[in-house]
Parts: C-alpha cells; structure tokens; sequence
C-alpha cells in the first residue's frame, strides 16, 4: 500500500487528503452527503408574459430573474398537455398524460405509481410538498404534506397538514412561503431534500394581497393586438368560452358588486364563490378591502358602452393578476435569500416554472388549454451554482416531461426506463444539445369551457393541430404568423407540409405509445 501511494503524482495525493476531509472543509453540506438539495417552485397559470426575464413590458420579476441570471432561461420551454391537474402529474412521473393517468381536471392521480418525490425518498431524500397539490388523491412519496384542499383559498386559506385540516392567518403566497421554509430549516441538517413548493397564485380568480389594492393603479394596460381576434378559420376557437369580452364575470373577476352595476349585458354568474372568498376575511382586512377597490365601484358606474366596460375588465383582470404576480416575485425572493443566508445556494438546485402558460388577451382568451403559443409555452429556468455556471439560456425544446428525468440525473440517480422525458443535464452544463428534440408532442383532452381535445406537433418552423372531436385540423407557418391568426392548413401549396407534419405526428404519437385517432 506505502509503495502504491509513493508511485502516486503528489497532486493526486493532495486531492486524496482534500476529499478524505471534505465533509469538515464543507462544512453542514457535506456532514450529510454530496447530493444536492432541490426546491422545485411552481407557480399555477403565470403566463411567461409576466416574467421580466422573457421581456414583459407588463411588470418587473427580480427575483424570478434572478434564477434565470444565476441558472439558465428556457425561452422555449412548453406542456405537454395545458391544464393544471394534468401538467402536475406528468411533472411528477415524465410521462405524458395517456401513460399516467391524469389526462384533465375531472380525475384522481394514481399515487401508487411510481413518481419523483419516491424515487427520491429511495435515494435518502427528505420528501415534501406545500401548497397548491390538485391531484385530488392524497399526496405519496411524501415524508411531509402541507397542501390546499382543491383549489384552496387566498386569503386566511385552510391547509391539510399530513391529513389534518389547519386554517392560517394571512395570505396564501405568504404562508406557502413561511411553511416550506419551515420545513427546510428543520430537515436541511438531517439529509438532502427535494421540496415541492407550489403557489396558488396567480390563479384566477385572481385575488391580491391586500397591501398591493393600489399597485399598478399609475397604468393603463394596452389590449393585445390581436384581442378582438374574430377567430375566422379556426372553428375550435369559435367554440370556446374563454374570451375576455363576453366570459369574465363582474364580480369574480373584476371585484364590482353586483347591486352597483348599471350595465345589463355583464356576467354575474358567481356571487357564491366569490363571497366565500372574501368572507375568509376579518372586519377589519374586508374594511381594508373595500377601501382599496371603492375607486373601481366608482369607476365602473360611470362606463356606458359595451367597450368601455370590456377595457375596464380587462384593466382589472390585469392589474389584480399582476398583483399577485408581484407577491409570488417577492416570496421567491425569501426563498432566495434564505439560501443566500444559510450558505445553501450553491448545492441547491431550484427550479422556477408555471405548471402552463395563459393568455393575458392574446386572442382575446384567459385561461389556457389551448396548443397555442401562449399556453402552450411556460416559464422555466433552473438554478445550480455546483451544478453548472449561470448566465445561459437555451432555444430548446424543453418541456414538463423533462423535470423529473433532469432532476434525478443531476442528484446522480438513474433515470427509470419508462419515463418519456429527457434529462436537460449536458443542455444545463453545456448550453446546447446537438441531439436535442427538435419536435414536440402535444394532447390535451378536457371538454369544459367549450374546448375540444386536440393533438398536435410543434417543430421549429410549422405547427400542426388536429381537433379530433370536431375533426378540424389547423397549420400555422410560425416564421410568417407568430401570432398563430392564420389556418393554412386548407392552403393548396401547403398539402406537402401537412402529409409530412402528419407522418412526424404519427411516429411520435409511436413514440410516446400515444393512441391514433
Ligand atoms: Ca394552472
């Protein structure tokens, strides 16, 4: 043995005295193992129209930014199916829709299948989740749970804490902040943790914390070109019942009391959802309330028009949206800083995404669904100092599929065969992938809100879309029509492209063990 270490180049030797003290040298990291940490935050519907990161002229996102600043920015990154139950369960096991089960709101998870937080408890993980869950079975491969019943609430919400109900006083991103953070600085010293720290907000419906009732109240927020979108061509989009202009209801979305209304046509569908919302809060926080939105009762008995009253919607669709957005910035931040603090940012990989995109008027919609750009993409960026140098961003296309493969592969622990998607890793080292996807597979299933299941392929110029239900096919040329306003699918000079986006749909429809319709 002597004679074997004598041959041995001395700065080998040095390196041998180094890693046999390494876990005095790192202090607490190392006193449990060299794996990373990982804290996975997602937002429900933040559209990447609201991350300053991707440019939005809508708002600032610091300390999203940030993650992308010190990580890398996915400009690209898309869902596989865009809806909140759905992307959460391909998240959990990368695999798409049809293979796990959840294929839209209406189903229970099967939380016997295998899934990440499993994996990683296998592994000697500390497991959690907290917050928003919306799988609707209870949640396994937990060591700890903390999640909203259903949709939850914002304000004073009630939690189910390992199967116990617990109300909190405060508002929701707050306190999903001050829970997980709990739950690190008790665990973060026993082994390496992987955390699932998932917001409700900015869901609609949309409700501020109430030291934000005025922010953004200095702006007026143009409409997108394309809101009054007359949907010619497109009969998906004729059928839906998402649009800005006729779907929002006056109270719901736009916080306006029914009794002061002097316009006829608006909605007022909700008062029951609405009032248990802001019944949760005291007197004092309802007076507060009032105060803060007196203006907008104000405001909104002086409008005559139809178009006045659709822009005044808009405006406080926009403005309560983006105030929840500023509030989910801000406790990103925490979580941040508590890293900084702890001397913990450099072994922790955090993970920033939406579990879909929105739209913020684009076509005139809300909400998602959609295979179209705006729901179809989402914000995604991810953040490790030991992990990869920061400062990059990426065209490729990632997706939901990619976060339990990419998350396993960076903590060392061996992909399983079955999920579908791929680990980003040496796209994360390296800044590129010469072999990476260069189409995506998409489906999505649910019928409410008037939206048919469709299927489809994005490649890097065309998008094709199949409306099965309805039997309606849809191809945009993404160079020409970025805004997806034109079905050229029907065009006589495109019928080569369909036959040859139809073939690449149909292998990778093989590929993903997808059924053909
Ligand atoms: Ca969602």
């Amino acid at each position: 043995m002597d004679k074997f270490i004598h041959s041995l180049p001395l700065k080998f030797l040095c390196f041998l005295v180094a890693i046999s003290f390494a876990p005095v040298l790192y202090g607490q990291e190392s006193k449990i193992t060299n794996k990373p940490n990982i804290i996975f935050i997602m937002a429900d519907d933040h559209a990447y129209q609201a991350v300053s990161a991707y440019g939005s002229t809508l708002i600032k996102t610091p300390n999203i930014d940030r993650i992308a600043r010190e990580g890398m920015l996915m400009k690209e990154a898309a869902v596989t199916n865009s809806v909140c139950s759905p992307s959460r369960a391909v998240i959990l096991t990368g695999k798409y829709s049809h293979m796990n089960g959840m294929k839209d709101n209406g189903t229970y998870f099967n939380g016997k299948q295998q899934t990440l937080p499993k994996i990683f408890k296998q592994n000697g993980y500390r497991t959690a989740v907290v917050g928003k869950w919306h799988l609707f079975s209870t949640p396994t491969g937990f060591d700890y749970w903390n999640i909203l019943p259903d949709q939850g609430n914002y304000y004073n919400p009630k939690f189910i804490k390992n199967g116990k109900d617990t109300v909190y006083q405060g508002y929701v991103t707050d306190i999903i902040t001050d829970q997980a953070l709990n739950w690190i600085t008790k665990n973060k010293d026993e082994a390496p943790f992987f955390l699932m720290l998932q917001h409700k907000a900015p869901h609609r419906n949309a409700m501020p914390p109430l030291k934000y009732l005025s922010k953004f109240n200095d702006r007026i927020f143009p409409l997108p070109s394309n809101f009054y979108d007359d949907y010619s061509g497109r009969i998906a989009l004729q059928k839906q019942t998402i649009t800005m202009k006729d779907h929002l209801d006056i109270r719901y979305d736009s916080k306006i009391p029914c009794d002061t209304c002097p316009v006829n046509s608006v909605n007022n569908w909700a008062p029951a959802e609405f009032q248990r919302e802001i019944e949760r809060l005291s007197p004092e926080e309802r007076r507060i309330w009032d105060a803060g939105f007196q203006k907008e009762y104000d405001k909104f008995k002086t409008l005559k028009t139809k178009d006045e009253v659709v822009r005044f919607q808009f405006q406080r669709f926009m403005e309560d949206y983006l105030r929840c957005v500023n509030s989910l910035d801000d406790n990103i931040g925490r979580v941040l800083k508590y890293l900084d603090d702890k001397g913990m940012a450099e072994n922790t990989i955090v993970v920033y995404m939406s579990d879909q995109g929105f739209y913020l008027g684009e076509h005139g919609l809300y909400d998602k669904r959609f295979m179209y750009t705006e729901s179809f993409r989402t914000p995604m960026m991810i953040r490790y100092p030991n992990g990869f140098k920061g400062g990059k961003t990426t065209s490729a296309y990632t997706l939901n599929l990619d976060i339990a493969p990419t998350l396993l592969d960076l903590s060392g622990i061996p992909v399983p065969a079955d999920m579908q998607g791929e680990s980003m890793k040496h796209l994360l080292i390296n800044g590129k992938e010469k072999n990476w996807r260069k189409e995506v597979y998409y489906h999505y299933y649910e019928k409410s809100f008037g939206l048919t299941a469709h299927y489809g392929i994005k490649t890097t110029r065309y998008k094709l879309i199949h409306f099965y239900d309805i039997n309606s096919w849809e191809l945009y040329d993404l160079k020409k029509d970025p805004r997806e306003m034109k079905n050229i699918y029907n065009q006589p000079e495109y019928s080569l492209i369909v036959s040859e986006l139809a073939t690449r749909l149909k292998e990778l429809q093989n590929k993903y063990k997808d059924s053909i319709k």
